[in-house]
């Protein structure tokens, strides 16, 4: 067999495998690297995974989801604004941009905001495709100009952007409307929106729906980046330029090849949701440690962009912190060449790391 597949040009490591290799190496490292959860998972919530393994659990569930999580999500998120069909459960956003890149296929042009999400461009490069970014300038806080980005079919937009945090407003989600024919809105992090007026969801209007695909996640507000669990909107008004509906289509295909999300993860996620106090939490509690990151940086004299519609902060900073404090960060130019002299850093902390982080900087800095 020949090596021929474009896969065979991805790097060997993946960005966050690289900067915990170097971690690795070294015992007193606090790591500000990685964007994830810290967990616990909340014991009301694994209470009801007994009950579901008992009651409704049986063989396969349904490839698209169970009824009742695609309800609840349905409340939660969109008002009640969806019908159960246009929502597919699935097992993380990463595994449905894959699905999505490969449903759409190789010759889509689609563009990405740069600094952004790896997989946008990745996935592209394994399906053969190929994808543009629309570089974001830091000198500009790293706000796209929207009205100025030339139209795509397939566009990846994540707001609240990881890794530069910033949410979209009103006006640039309608100048991405009017360009845009199709636009995968990534909301991983949308509940984490602070800012009044931001959306944090792409419906927030009805002329969304005959352009946005979203995919939401429990990974980063409810610790469920190990039980993986997540969903796709994909509105009937959405159709190929022949008037194929992509809906139709696109449950032909997930049909042909995924047998669905286990009924315990479901379960939990039907459990989480049911508990708005448990969301409201997280997203309190994780902005509050973002913020005193955040301050800590500031007061040590660096320039600090994000850490206030999610819970990550761009630091500018030619200084390698792994060598000079022992701090892990993650360098914005393994996202992109482009971006030199930046790091991101993770507010996803449990409190015994913000305590160390919080007293080892502080002393580090006042050294500089
Ligand atoms: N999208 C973005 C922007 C992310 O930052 C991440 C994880 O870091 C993901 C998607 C992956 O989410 P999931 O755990 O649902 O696969």
């Amino acid at each position: 067999m020949v090596l021929q597949s474009p896969a065979f040009n991805l790097k060997k490591e993946n960005i966050f495998q690289e900067v915990m290799r170097r971690a690795g190496q070294r015992e007193d490292v606090i790591s500000l690297a990685v964007g994830d959860h810290p967990g616990p998972i909340d014991r009301v919530v694994l209470d009801e995974l007994i009950e579901e393994a008992l009651s409704s659990h049986k063989g396969y569930p349904p490839e698209e989801g169970t009824v009742l999580l695609k309800e609840w999500i349905n409340q939660v998120f969109y008002q009640g604004q969806f019908s159960t069909e246009e929502i597919f459960i699935s097992d993380g956003i990463k595994t449905d941009l894959f699905r999505l890149q490969t449903f759409f296929g190789p010759k889509v042009r689609s563009a990405y905001f740069a600094p952004g999400y790896p997989t946008y461009k990745e996935g592209c490069q394994i399906i053969g495709g190929e994808v543009t970014p629309i570089y974001l300038d830091p000198a500009a806080d790293f706000i796209p100009k929207c009205k100025e980005i030339p139209s795509f079919d397939l566009f990846y937009l994540c707001s609240p952007n990881n890794p530069t945090a910033v949410a979209l407003d009103v006006t640039q989600y309608k100048e991405l409307f009017a360009s845009q024919q199709l636009i995968i809105h990534d909301a991983c992090y949308s509940p984490y929106i602070q800012t009044p007026g931001k959306p944090k969801t792409i419906f927030f209007t009805q002329q969304a729906r005959a352009r946005a695909i979203e995919l939401g996640s429990f990974s980063k507000w409810a610790a469920f980046s190990g039980i993986r669990l997540s969903w796709a909107v994909i509105p009937k008004e959405l159709t190929f330029s022949d008037g194929t509906s992509i809906l139709r289509k696109y449950k032909s295909f997930l049909n042909a090849t995924y047998n669905g999300v286990s009924w315990l993860s479901q379960r939990l996620g039907v459990a989480f949701l049911k508990r708005p106090e448990l969301l409201d939490f997280e997203i309190k509690n994780t902005m509050r440690k973002t913020a005193k990151i955040r301050q800590i940086f500031e007061e040590g004299g660096f320039e600090v962009f994000g850490g206030v519609d999610c819970p990550y902060l761009v630091v500018r900073s030619d200084l390698d912190f792994l060598e000079n404090f022992g701090i892990l960060t993650l360098p914005l130019d393994a996202f992109d060449t482009h971006y030199q002299g930046f790091s991101r850093v993770s507010g996803f902390v449990g409190e015994k790391v913000l305590e160390n982080i919080t007293s080892r900087l502080q002393n580090c800095f006042k050294k500089l």
